[in-house]
């Protein structure tokens, strides 16, 4: 950085990051040409990237940084802990009091039948995990023809093999042989892409019992589960219809599976309840959790296990599996002081009764505005679906991706970071975001929607 003028050498931290940092999720060719943006800093719902602009975070970085950046809180503890404890592992007899509080915690706003917490480094660390622990599960009670886990198409589990296998992401299949055996994938939930001519009650209910025609097929002495987000997020933010859960609800009472709700989104908040489950009144024997268990502020992930399913693993003796990471005191910490912060504050009842649903009804209120087929959102999450001649669902814009990375690029230059899934917008707020800054959220993501617009109609691509 130069000290002297505060501002950072933009194109040559951009050459060096080209010349030798491979992104994530990344077109490294195309990117270099066009050059990354550099984020030097960041404040609550604020970003400040190297040339001095202010941009609003309308991704809460990736989906975790649910309680804002920049908080003192957590760097307190972070640092805190690193003089007293700085990295002990959790393998062989030992434990550390930040890893014993953190999974008390957990204990304590986690629904009542979910006690025990398995941690590692991420989400897709714990989907591996899970694959590896409803198996064994499976084979300690005796049924070992129980190994095939349903999932569904563009669902996002990870991008570890496990992960990327259980996600429904066609183009993550297509790279390294993917999936790896043993799991199936059924349709998702998703209305407005795949509706068809049923209303969303029909086709919410039909979704729903692609799962009970998979379990007949497969047969169901062969399926050891079913895993699925409570609401999909990097699928493109997809909230079922009404009548979808409590139909899969149904089905999985009455079949011999283990449930994995993964709240690796909608855990800590997002939905203006602690978990996903809790908004949509589902009893899950796993969860796996990440993202916002510490706000993004350090790499933590864990599954959260029913008491059924920690019982039945007790019995088979050792289970040989573990990471470096498992319980990093410095990381448990960072989650600890998050935890308290979103209880002590009242950011999550904030979400559900005051701030989510003014955000909610500025949102849905973009669903008139003549480029958005769908305006959704629960929470803080949302989408809003482009079209070129809205209400006709059938139309899309061709490519599929195009229209959605346009408006992308226009928000970015108006301020604000809105993610693009095929052509649709999504975002995920940092949950402390004030009415004010809503207020300006919403004109920035009008006046996106106006520019992405007239590009489109100047191009003839409407209508
Ligand atoms: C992000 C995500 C994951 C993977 O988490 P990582 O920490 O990126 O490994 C898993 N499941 C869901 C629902 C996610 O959104």
């Amino acid at each position: 950085m130069n000290v002297l003028s505060n501002v950072y050498p933009t194109a040559a931290l951009r050459e060096a990051d080209a010349r030798h940092h491979w992104h994530p999720f990344t077109d490294t060719a195309a990117l270099n040409t066009e050059g990354a943006r550099v984020i030097v800093s960041a404040d609550g719902v604020w970003l400040t990237d190297s040339d001095g602009n202010r941009i609003l975070d309308g991704m809460a970085g990736l989906w975790c940084t649910n309680i804002g950046h920049g908080c003192e809180e957590i760097a307190e503890a972070v640092y805190a802990q690193m003089k007293e404890l700085g990295y002990y592992n959790t393998f062989f007899k030992t434990t550390h009091p930040p890893v014993i509080k953190l999974s008390e915690l957990l204990s304590e706003i986690t629904p009542p039948h979910i006690n025990r917490v398995f941690f590692c480094s991420s989400g897709s660390e714990a989907n591996d995990t899970i694959v590896r622990m409803v198996r064994t599960y499976w084979q300690i009670k005796g049924k070992p023809e129980k190994q095939t886990i349903i999932a569904r198409h563009n669902g996002y589990h990870g991008s570890t093999v496990a992960g990327a296998s259980l996600g429904g992401m066609g183009g993550m299949h297509a790279q390294g042989g993917l999936p790896i055996p043993g799991i199936h994938h059924i349709a998702q939930p998703y209305w407005y892409g795949e509706g068809g001519d049923l209303s969303p009650e029909e086709f919410g209910l039909w979704a729903a019992r692609e799962l009970e025609r998979a379990i007949d097929a497969l047969g169901e002495d062969k399926v050891a589960a079913f895993i699925a987000e409570p609401i999909q997020g990097a699928g493109g933010v997809i909230v079922p219809p009404d009548s979808y859960w409590p139909e899969v609800k149904r089905i999985c009472s009455e079949r011999e599976i283990l449930f994995i709700a993964d709240e690796v989104i909608c855990g800590f908040g997002r939905l203006g309840t602690w978990f996903g489950s809790d908004y949509y009144g589902l009893k899950p024997d796993l969860m796996p959790i990440a993202k916002g268990l510490s706000s993004g502020y350090l790499p933590i992930g864990g599954v959260l296990m029913a008491d059924h399913v920690s019982e039945t693993l007790e019995q088979g003796g050792e289970f040989f599996h573990g990471y470096t990471y498992s319980g990093h005191p410095v990381c448990c910490a960072a989650a600890i002081a998050n935890i308290n912060i979103l209880r002590s504050e009242g950011i999550v009842e904030r979400v559900a009764s005051d701030t989510g649903p003014y955000l909610q009804q500025k949102w849905l209120a973009l669903g008139e505005h003549p480029l958005v087929g769908e305006a959704r959102m629960v929470g803080m999450v949302g989408a809003l679906e482009l079209a070129p001649a809205k209400p006709d669902r059938t139309k899309r814009f061709e490519p599929v991706g195009d229209v959605g990375t346009l408006c992308r690029d226009i928000s970015f230059k108006n301020g604000l970071v809105m993610r693009a899934v095929r052509d649709s917008m999504i975002v995920s707020p940092p949950l402390v975001i004030t009415r004010e800054e809503i207020d300006d959220f919403i004109e920035r993501v009008t006046k996106t929607l106006d520019a992405t617009l007239s590009e489109l109609t100047k191009a003839g691509l409407m209508g």
